[in-house]
């Protein structure tokens, strides 16, 4: 019983640096939703919590 959406393979990374704001995001370690600002070095993850279908 899956109900993986078409394109979900690929994660795209997030526009700006949620802690300071930059651009210059880098994916960090292994995790695909993990990213890594070069501007303030913080790294963190974007983790999907829907998917637009309401209920
Ligand atoms: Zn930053």
């Amino acid at each position: 019983m899956s109900e993986d959406a078409p394109g979900s393979g690929r994660q795209l990374p997030p526009f700006h640096c949620p802690y300071c704001g930059d651009e210059d995001l880098t994916p960090h370690g292994d995790s695909p939703d993990a990213w890594r600002c070069g501007a303030c070095l913080r790294a963190f993850t974007v983790r999907l919590i829907a998917t637009g279908v309401t209920q």
